[in-house]
């Protein structure tokens, strides 16, 4: 994996912005030269990004943003065609757990609301940005997953469901894309020091897992321009691209 790229004069969109792995990549996004586009809905961890990345001479625009405000998502590409033209990456990070349950036992609203976070709209946004991304020179896009996307867990039903789909809908999209210049790849950053991790594991020591900065450090790299690869899965706990059909 090579070291961070040079994003000097670019645009990042990153959601899941406010903390975790989004607020770190953000940061080294930012720090490596690219203008941030930063989105979550807390504001105190927007804002608290902003500053860390004024005190390391980058830029970043903050939107507070609810992912499951579908319109506003919408009205999102139109308003960096406006002020921007271009998008250069996209960094889908944004993602929630729900409940660790049965299958049998998950609440509908449970359900609903991870599908609507982790796949619609993933999908809106994809949909919003493509036309941005594909007007930049080496558009990348990068899609934050996980590894029970491919392996079944007891009690991650909707979540490992919702990476599932996740997985192919980025995976399809890079496929319609291959002619061109935007390339799309799917992350899988395993066993991260979050809130979510804490969450998903309440009994495990987080001193023991890699922070959401070591994590950081191996995502920002797929936004280079000398990323060739499109429609793959990189997986960061084993350092490689995993074994996945090409994109037809
Ligand atoms: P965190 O819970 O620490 O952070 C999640 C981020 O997503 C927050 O910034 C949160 O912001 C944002 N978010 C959640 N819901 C919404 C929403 N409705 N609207 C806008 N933003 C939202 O998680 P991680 O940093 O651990 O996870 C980042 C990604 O990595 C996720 O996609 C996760 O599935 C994936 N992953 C993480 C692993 C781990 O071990 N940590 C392992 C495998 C995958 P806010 O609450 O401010 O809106």
């Amino acid at each position: 994996m090579p070291a961070a790229p040079d994003l000097n004069g670019k645009l990042a969109l990153v959601t899941g912005a406010s903390r975790g792995i989004g607020r770190e990549v953000a940061l080294q996004m930012a720090v490596a030269g690219a203008h941030v586009i930063a989105v979550a809905r807390t504001v105190g961890g927007l804002e608290e990004l902003d500053d860390k990345i004024a005190a390391a001479g980058g830029q970043a625009t903050l939107v507070p943003l609810d992912l499951k405000d579908f319109a506003a998502i919408d009205r999102l590409g139109g308003v960096i065609a406006e002020r921007w033209g271009k998008l250069d990456a996209l960094v889908a990070n944004a993602g929630m757990l729900g409940t660790i349950t049965p299958v049998t036992q998950l609440k509908a609203k449970t359900f609903e609301e991870v599908m609507a976070v982790n796949v619609t709209a993933n999908w809106r946004l994809i949909r919003s940005v493509d036309p941005l991304l594909r007007q930049a020179e080496a558009g990348r896009a990068i899609i934050v997953s996980s590894g029970v996307a491919h392996n079944p867990k007891a009690y991650f039903g909707a979540y490992a469901a919702s990476k599932a789909a996740l997985d192919m809908i980025a995976r399809v999209w890079a496929a319609e894309n291959r002619k061109s210049a935007l390339r799309v790849n799917l992350v899988n950053p395993g066993p991260t020091r979050t809130h979510m991790r804490a969450q998903a594991m309440p009994g495990e020591d987080p001193g023991t897992l890699p922070t959401p900065a070591d994590v950081a450090a191996k995502i920002v790299p797929l936004a280079g321009a000398d990323i060739t690869r499109t429609g793959g899965i990189f997986d960061i706990p084993q350092d490689r691209w995993l074994d996945v059909a090409e994109p037809q």
